[in-house]
């Protein structure tokens, strides 16, 4: 199979190598110069674990190549798929769908001969539709079918996500692109993940209500978490005791300073305008959002608390500045608004990030230091915060840390660690949900 995959972003160039390594002709296309030197260079622009040895093992066979310009590669394509961004429009919260109908005219111009087009980026309601009509707009000759096909990898778990997914969605009618479609997953449907077809408006709705719902799995607990602090219990517990409840299930249910990333707090401002636009409002979704928001200003309060209740020319360390950990995205990062409302207080910040430094620069104001190791940050700090559970904040040297900060001060926004553990060796510690040890 021929596939052309225009975007090759987290989603594209993940999709685009796992494709190849299923034995199809791959090439993927994008827009950024840069992006596509580097990838031909065997450079990643991402930082995604495996990545670079997929990309490299199919480049090297002959099945994957990059390129700017997507004329050929969509001429020559049996399907083209389309995993462009869709980010928040400027001002209502929409998905701006700019990169999608661009990138639909510019294959609708190149195709030749019946092509599946496939909107693997996540897209609202009816999207597909209007993908249709830019397309036979622009050339009312093309065969061609449009197919809503999302995609629900997660970062820094990308490339098995995709090749052993919980579920595949399919949406369309057309024969020829549903033949199509179980030829491009033919490896994954002999690995038993089941295929869904259905509409096309189904599938569309299907990854947006995904996506909210598992935002609402972790507002709730982060909203028992907030309890848990109050009453003296212990959030995780209450996490473990509901997981285990098959009909609830434990995934998700990890309290934290809110969620954050390229996906879910776009994808539920955007339904949320989908709902209203078609009169059905969805309250929970909106309440959702709103909680969300709030938590990462209390976050900082809850380190301005930790350090005595004044920040004002105080260091405080931050630990982790991705939303989460194995990516270097820092797209929505809770850590971004957690840093501003942290220097609103006066507190200088300094910060370490295992991948997500370089990306870090651009979101972030300049008043940031950054450092080169987790035990640079902390050294002379008044309060060391944790707030992306990378592998290596799992088992730092506590003894040292203690010694090198000003004050041993910890606040564990991820519950890496066990508050008895932390305090014996003399730090204050504060986590997410959990009385202090010493008042159990
Ligand atoms: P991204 O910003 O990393 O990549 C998008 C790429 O598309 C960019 O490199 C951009 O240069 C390129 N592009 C834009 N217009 C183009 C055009 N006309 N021709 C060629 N290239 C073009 O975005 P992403 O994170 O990969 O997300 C893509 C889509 O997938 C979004 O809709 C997102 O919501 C969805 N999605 C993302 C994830 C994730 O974890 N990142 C997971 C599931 C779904």
């Amino acid at each position: 199979m021929r596939i052309a995959m225009i975007g090759s972003g987290y989603v594209g160039l993940v999709s685009g190598a796992c494709f190849a390594d299923f034995g199809h002709q791959v090439v993927c296309v994008d827009k950024d110069t840069r992006k596509i030197d580097a990838l031909k260079q065997g450079e990643m622009p991402i930082y995604e674990p495996g990545l670079s040895e997929l990309v490299a093992s199919n480049a090297r066979q002959g099945r994957l190549s990059f390129t700017t310009d997507l004329k050929d590669p969509v001429a020559e394509a049996d399907a083209v798929f389309i995993a462009v961004g869709t980010p928040s429009r400027r001002g209502d919260g929409h998905a701006d769908l700019t990169y999608v109908y661009d990138a639909a005219r510019e294959v609708a111009r190149a195709i030749s001969g019946f092509t599946a087009v496939i909107t693997k980026s996540t897209v609202p309601v009816g999207t597909g539709d209007e993908v249709e009509r830019v397309m036979r707009q622009t050339r009312g000759d093309a065969d061609f079918a449009v197919v809503s096909n999302p995609e629900f990898l997660r970062e820094g778990a990308a490339i098995r996500d995709f090749k052993h997914p919980d579920r595949i969605v399919i949406g369309t009618h057309d024969e020829r692109a549903k033949e199509l479609m179980a030829e491009i997953y033919r490896p994954l449907y002999l690995n038993r993940a089941p295929i869904m077809y259905t509409e096309r408006r189904t599938a569309e709705l299907i990854k947006y209500a995904a996506n909210a719902f598992l935002a609402t799995k972790i507002t709730f607990i982060n909203e028992m978490a907030d309890l848990a602090e109050k009453v003296g219990a212990d959030v995780q517990e209450v996490a473990r005791g509901i997981g285990l409840d098959n009909r609830i299930g434990g995934k998700f249910l990890h309290a934290g300073p809110g969620f954050g990333g390229s996906c879910f707090p776009k994808d539920t401002l955007a339904l949320i305008k989908t709902g209203q636009d078609y009169e059905a409002p969805l309250r929970i979704v909106e309440t959702v959002v709103a909680v969300n928001d709030q938590r990462k200003r209390a976050m900082a309060r809850k380190v301005l608390a930790a350090a005595g209740g004044s920040l004002r020319d105080k260091t405080v360390a931050i630990l982790g500045l991705t939303f989460k950990p194995n990516t270097d995205d820092m797209r929505d990062s809770p850590s971004i608004p957690l840093i501003t409302a942290l220097q609103d207080m006066g507190a200088k910040v300094r910060a370490y990030d295992p991948e997500g430094m370089q990306q870090a620069r651009d979101v972030l104001s300049n008043e940031v230091a950054y450092t080169d190791s987790a035990y640079a940050c902390a050294d002379g700090a008044d309060a060391m915060v944790i707030v992306t559970e990378w592998e290596q904040f799992r088992a730092l040297d506590l003894d040292a840390i203690r010694a090198s900060m000003k004050s041993p001060v910890i606040v564990d926004l991820r519950n890496v660690y066990p508050a008895e553990e932390v305090e014996k060796r003399g730090f204050a510690y504060i986590g997410i949900g959990r009385a202090p040890a010493r008042n159990r």
